[in-house]
């Protein structure tokens, strides 16, 4: 028998999800961020509930195949843009956008005659720091584009540091707006955070989330997913292998970092670090047993945890164990409440669900 943990992959939700950045996108075009695997759900899992998209933004050609294997005909955009010249026949075979964010790109692009014509979308830097041309080589860098026979089609786009934060949108709004006032072309600003925080300002001729499609909610102080009307798109579930009680004074895993201060139900659940549950959950993460809410007490292992029984006096061996998402009775544990438990976020954690997890669809 296989061990009992799963991933649940919820297609209604991600349909609901879309449906969401649609209503947030008014009538802009939405490209489904499906880059890391779809954030961990697999891209051939999401590509149906996805298909009412308007493109897919992914990383890289390898995963542009497996869209275009997938029978989609629509735009399909590279995030990070092209690695070699070789990937330009790529693009080209598969009727790939690309993002062009370094001189690197330029060089390659003018050095290699496409059999098509691309499209591709000209990176900003305009205060995220990461990827882009700063607003000063920004429009030097169109021309250059605009003057190359292999280009049909420039648009233009910029990603947001602190669209989820205090320092929020509009700084970078104003570089990027104040340098490309006058340059043809469609544009691309929005991530989820954006998407849903700054929509009016933000939402351009394409919005890109990805997180909020997944029913997690960016990483806001103030509101969380169910706020955004967000659902759960991924539960990841186990059951309970063993159940053991414990006397005053004992402690529980590696390292005796929990005591039990008098008598308590412990139990013992198969999912561990090594599933991708997340090490740095400790004493007082919540779990849902049988759907009522619980806490984990004790370090993270590689295949277990344990689990404080005293909510749940009916959890027996075989107890469902809900680590994230929608129980059977109902009850939801939202992603992002065990991911500040962990310091991180709901992105990561729905990315590290391990190899080794199986994963069903309903
Ligand atoms: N656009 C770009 C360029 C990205 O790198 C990402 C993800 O990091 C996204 C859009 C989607 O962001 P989010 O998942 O926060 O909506």
């Amino acid at each position: 028998m296989p061990r009992p943990i799963l991933a649940t992959i919820h297609t209604a939700a991600l349909a609901h999800n879309l449906e969401r950045a649609r209503r947030a996108a008014v009538d802009a075009r939405v490209w489904a961020v499906v880059k890391a695997n779809a954030y961990g759900h697999g891209i051939e899992h999401v590509f149906e509930p996805f298909r009412a998209a308007d493109g897919f933004a992914l990383l890289d050609l390898a995963e542009a195949e497996r869209v275009r294997a997938l029978g989609w005909r629509g735009p399909v955009l590279l995030l990070e843009g092209v690695f070699e010249p070789r990937d330009l026949e790529l693009c080209s075979r598969l009727e790939v956008w690309h993002t062009v964010h370094c001189d690197a790109q330029i060089d390659m692009l003018a050095a290699h005659k496409t059999q098509v014509p691309q499209r591709v979308f000209l990176k900003m830097n305009s205060g995220m720091n990461r990827l882009g041309f700063s607003p000063e080589r920004f429009r030097a860098a169109w021309t250059r584009l605009d003057a190359l026979p292999q280009v049909d089609e420039i648009s233009l786009m910029t990603h947001f540091s602190d669209a989820d934060g205090a320092r929020g949108v509009a700084h970078q709004l104003e570089v990027f707006e104040r340098v490309t006032r006058d340059l043809p072309g469609e544009r691309t600003i929005a991530n989820s955070a954006a998407a849903l925080r700054h929509a009016a300002t933000t939402r351009a001729d394409w919005v890109r989330p990805g997180i909020l499609l997944y029913g997690s909610a960016p990483d806001f102080p103030e509101h969380d997913a169910a706020h955004w009307q967000l659902q759960p798109s991924m539960t990841l579930s186990t059951r309970l292998l063993s159940v053991q009680t414990l006397a005053a004074g004992e402690t529980v895993g590696y390292g005796s970092r929990f005591t039990a201060e008098g008598p308590m139900t412990i139990g013992v659940a198969a999912v561990g670090y090594a599933d991708g549950y997340p090490r740095h959950c400790d004493t007082g993460t919540p779990v849902l047993v049988n759907g009522v809410r619980t806490r984990m007490v004790g370090r993270v292992s590689m295949d277990m945890i344990t689990v404080d029984l005293t909510p749940v006096p009916d959890a027996v061996f075989g107890s469902e164990v809900t680590l994230w998402g929608r129980a059977s009775n109902g009850a939801v544990l939202p992603i992002d409440e065990v991911a500040r438990s962990a310091g991180t976020i709901g992105y990561e954690l729905m990315c590290a669900v391990a190899p080794r997890v199986p994963v069903a669809v309903d």
